[in-house]
């Protein structure tokens, strides 16, 4: 798999905020879209370990997901979570625990800014996918 992916400037602001709120401990979601590269839909969901070094989903949530994107013709194509206070790299955790064909984002807050870097996890071996955040004309700020 390669390419770049298409993340909506209006969901990346949305993801942020989700990420600054649930900090120190880490926040997560699903992103879809109608093709494996663009974001245009958004689900922020529980981090049911509420902890800083992790985060679990609930499988049900992530299936009802599933089912909402295949019924609007979309797919299921990045799983974010949030970095409170360390780089925007995986973490031994995220490596062992990645086990679908999806980029993962993960959003860093350690720094200044926000940083924000996408991967593919395949079988342990980590490959970065670049990010762009693109604005969409009219669309911004909308609430
Ligand atoms: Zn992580």
């Amino acid at each position: 798999m390669s390419g770049v992916y298409k993340l909506d400037a209006h969901l990346y602001r949305q993801m942020l905020k989700q990420c600054e709120k649930e900090a120190p401990a880490e926040a997560c979601g699903l992103l879809g879209g109608a093709d494996d590269l663009s974001g245009t839909r958004i689900f922020p969901l529980e981090n049911l370990d509420a902890c800083a070094e992790s985060y679990k989903m609930d499988p049900k949530a992530v299936l009802s997901v599933m089912k909402t994107l295949d019924e609007n013709d979309m797919e299921l194509n990045a799983i974010y979570h949030s970095h409170p206070a360390t780089p925007s790299r995986p973490s031994k955790v995220d490596i062992a625990q990645a086990y679908m064909q999806v980029v993962y984002l993960i959003l860093s807050l350690a720094g200044d800014e926000p940083v924000l870097k996408g991967f593919y996890i395949d079988e342990g071996e980590v490959t970065e996918v670049p990010v762009e955040i693109v604005e969409k004309a009219g669309e911004a700020d909308v609430k």
